[in-house]
Order: C-alpha cells, then structure tokens, then sequence
C-alpha cells in the first residue's frame, strides 16, 4: 500500500493562546515538526505558520492555503504535520470535516507530540485527543468561572467597574468614584420625580457636565442602563445569583424601585440569547418514525403556570407528543449513562494507548540520549581548548574566540534538550483527565446546567449527529470515538468495539 508514497508532507503551525502564556514558540513548533519529518523521511515541501490576528479568527488563512496546497493535483502531499492535534482544529466536528477533507487528497495528518495514524488505534487516540482538547477548554473556563462565583459570594463585583465605581487595584472590589458618583444619584432622584423621559434626563445631566468614561456625552440608552442596575443600591446580580455587595451602594434601594417601569412585572428573561438554557435538547434529537426534529416550548398554563415541553408537529405522525422537560431529559442522562464507557473498557483503552505512545516516546528518549552524547563530546573538546592554552598552543586571542564559540555550541544543545523536556506530555496523565469526564458523563452534563452554552458544546461532543426518539427511548445516531469504544447496547451499532479474549478488536 505504501509503494505510492514519496513521503512529502507539508508543516502547519499556529499558536494557541495558552502558548502565549506559557512562552512555547511558533519557532520551536516548527524546528520539532522539521525534526519529526527528518526522523521520519519526510521531505518538507512547504511550511505555513498562521501568526497574529490570523490565528484568532476563524478564517485562518494559512491553514486554507495549507489545505489548498493539499488539494493541488500537481504534487503529492502525503502528510500533514502539526505539533499537537489542537493546531489542526478547534473542534471535533472541524476536526473530523477538515480530515475527511484531506482524506480525499491521499493526506494524512500527523502529530509530533502525539501519537496518531490512520491504524485504528492511532485513530481512536486522535478522536480521543480531539475531544480532550475541547474538554481542557471547557474546564478551563468553568474553573476561572467557579473563582468568579466565589468572589461573588464575598460580596466582590468581577466584571468592569460600572460608571460612577473604580477599582484602587487591579483585582480589588468596587470603590466610589466621587467625581461620577453625584451624577448618578442625580439621575435616579431626577428621574424618580417621574417627569423625565431617557432623552431629556440625558440633556439635563450633559448640561450639568456628566460624561462617559470615554468622555462622552452620556445618551439615553446610557439612563436606561444606569436606571436599570442594580448594583447602584449595592445588589450584584449575575453568574445566576444575586448577592448584596460589600462595597458602598450609591444610592438607597427604594429610591431604585421608585425608577423601575413597574414593579408587578418580574420577567427575567428579557434577552433571549441564542442558546436556549430551558431546552438544551431542543434541536438536537429527531423523531424515529417522521424524521422531523424535536423542538421545545414552554406555553402559559390558566393559572400562568408555564408549562415546559419537548415536542415536534408533524400530521398523521404517531410519535408527535408532547413529552415533559423532566421525562424528556431525564431520558437523556440515562442514554448518557448507558454509552458511558465501563471500567474494563477504560483500562484496556488506556493500556493500549499508553503501549502505542510509550514506543513513540522511546524515540524522544533516544533523541535526547544522543544531544547528550554530543554535549559530552563538546565538553571533551573545551577541555582541550584550554589544554592548548595552557601548553602555549593558542594566542589569548585565539583561546578566547575558541573557547566562546564552544561554549555557544554547548549552550544551543543544552537548550534543546530543555525544550525537549518541557514538550513532554504526560500521557498517562491526559488519559485520566479525559476519562474523568467521560467516565461522568450524565454528570458532567447535568453538572453544566447553569452553563448553557458549555453544556451544548458537550453534547455535541459526544454525539457528533442528532439522537433520536422513538417516543420511549432515546436512540444514539452516530458517537465520538472514545464513546464508541464501548459500544452501545444496541446490538448493531457495537461493531466498534467487540472484546475478544483480551484484545478488543477496534474497526474504526
Ligand atoms: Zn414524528
């Protein structure tokens, strides 16, 4: 099968804003990339490093031209070399479009510091790297959120300080700002006497020399948000609680309730943002007998009670019901427990990844053993450079030009080996911390119900395609690879995974 290969590839680089942080280069991806390919009889035809604004954007030039170049008919490009499956995409679904795509090209991706190929264990890795590169974001944020959520339960405001607060120090808790302050309260009190409409409240307060931050005239929308917050009575409302402040309120609660339209209408959803946090399974499930997908809807019952449904319209279909939020959803947890893959699944998973990575990484050690026998051989050669010196063989001059020159040499491969030990990942490590969630799915999922968005994500991450309903249970369309390891309990869908004796046999 290999006879066609010339074993051309292609290198593709960008930097992650984790990178950023921690000073790994765009020049260091890409010496461990050339050096893959020399190790590996690659010959390089070409190099794209997406730098900048480029790749923040979704656009990403380079990895368009990159693909291109794939795609040119003229030459062949046999693999496609990143540093980390995270630079080739920023999620499953890109992940697995963006392979296929290349499929088509005859390319192949590769990772340096990773172990993938196209062998159906390299495979499973790939799917499982992609999902945990995702997952690690997730987590991220919702670590810093958790920090966020502490602070606010101390009383402490996390976001921007709103007009009329400061910060004394970056991280430190709200503070009056005696020149915007009095402007504030003039505002409410103005307001409160129920004569002002947004625009002649904002005349007035221009008048009396109220600015923005940016030293703007303030406007009507800017009394509206004022009028409308209610942090200026010191009450912090957001991260879904609402927590009475421990910094100064600007002025008294009354007087804030005295400016509210009317205080008998309580809606709180009054912004509809494009995830849904009532219905997360709305869109995402499809109907066995019409195909149709299932929507949701949470209609006004006589005693204004809503009432939360999960359903779809479809004449002369028998499965159009309307099913509780509850039931519905309750349903899903179980499917999620029900793929979740078991304890001996894991264990052979990771057994055999850990094997497939430890012979990968026997490489890097070896790498590292000959810089250090190059760093010996060096040190050698120092000693006799200052031999010469001593028996008089160099000039001062002569000696010191050596003796830098050697010391520089010495100094680049040290560097490397330090490199080399920082790209160190920690298998056995990224393994478990993947699991962990995997493992904990219905949990991880409903643990996010106060992240919608984030919840959303996850779902799809776990089922790349739309579930389906068949009015009783929930039925899985197509699974992510670490999923799919286990088989469902449907018997036709388990040809994934199917333990014979000790080996489990992977046809992915
Ligand atoms: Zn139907």
């Amino acid at each position: 099968m290999e006879t066609d290969r010339q074993n051309t590839g292609i290198i593709y680089s960008r930097v992650s804003s984790a990178e950023q942080v921690q000073g790994t280069s765009l020049a260091m991806q890409e010496r461990l990339c050339k050096e893959y390919a020399e190790r590996e009889g690659i010959r390089v035809l070409q190099i794209y490093v997406e730098e900048g604004e480029s790749a923040k954007t979704a656009n990403r030039t380079e990895f368009q031209k990159a693909l291109a170049f794939c795609s040119d008919k003229k030459q062949r490009v046999d693999f496609f070399i990143v540093h980390k499956v995270d630079r080739f995409a920023r999620n499953q679904a890109d992940h697995h479009a963006t392979r296929a795509v290349l499929k088509r090209y005859g390319t192949e991706l590769r990772s340096v510091s990773e172990p993938i190929s196209d062998d159906p264990v390299g495979k499973a890795m790939e799917g499982m790297l992609s999902v945990f590169a995702e997952f690690d974001n997730n987590v991220r944020s919702a670590r810093s959120r958790s920090g966020m959520v502490e602070k606010v339960k101390r009383g402490e405001w996390v976001w921007a300080a709103p007009l009329g607060y400061k910060r004394l120090f970056k991280g430190g808790n709200l503070v009056i700002d005696d020149d915007v302050a009095p402007y504030i309260r003039e505002l409410f009190e103005q307001y409160s006497n129920g004569t002002h409409t947004f625009r002649s409240l904002a005349q007035y307060l221009e008048r009396r020399g109220m600015r923005t931050r940016k030293d703007r005239r303030p406007g009507m929308q800017l009394m509206e948000k004022i009028l409308r917050n209610p942090i200026y009575y010191g009450l912090i409302k957001g991260l879904g609680l609402e927590v009475h402040g421990t910094f100064a309120p600007i002025i008294d609660e009354s007087l804030f309730w005295k400016c509210q339209p009317s205080t008998r209408s309580r809606s709180r959803h009054n912004k509809r943002s494009k995830v849904n946090p009532t219905f997360p399974l709305k869109k995402f499930v499809s109907c066995t007998a019409c195909g149709t997908t299932i929507t949701a809807s949470a209609p006004t019952g006589r005693k204004g009670v809503k009432y939360p449904y999960y359903h779809h319209q479809k004449q002369n279909c028998p499965l159009a019901a309307h099913i509780p939020k509850e039931t519905f959803e309750q349903n899903f947890v179980e499917h999620l427990q029900e793929i979740s893959p078991d304890a001996k699944y894991e264990k052979l998973f990771k057994a055999i990844v850990l094997d497939v990575w430890q012979s990968n990484y026997k490489k890097l050690d070896s790498d590292n053993a000959r810089i250090r026998k190059e760093v010996e051989v060096l040190e050698g050669e120092r000693q006799r450079v200052f031999d010469m010196h001593r028996t008089g063989v160099y000039s001062e001059t002569e000696f010191k030009e050596q003796k830098t020159f050697i010391n520089l040499k010495i100094q680049q491969k040290k560097l490397l080996l330090e490199e080399k030990r920082i790209e160190e990942f920690s298998m056995e490590e990224a393994l478990d911390y993947c699991f962990s969630f995997v493992r904990q799915s219905a949990k991880t999922w409903l643990g996010l119900s106060d992240l919608p968005e984030h919840r959303i994500r996850f779902q799809k991450q776990v089922f790349p395609e739309k579930l389906t309903f068949d009015g009783k249970k929930l039925g899985t369309g197509k699974m992510s690879l670490v999923y799919a390891m286990n088989g469902t309990k449907d018997a036709e869908k388990t040809e994934l995974v199917t333990p014979r004796g000790i080996e489990p046999r992977l046809t992915a």
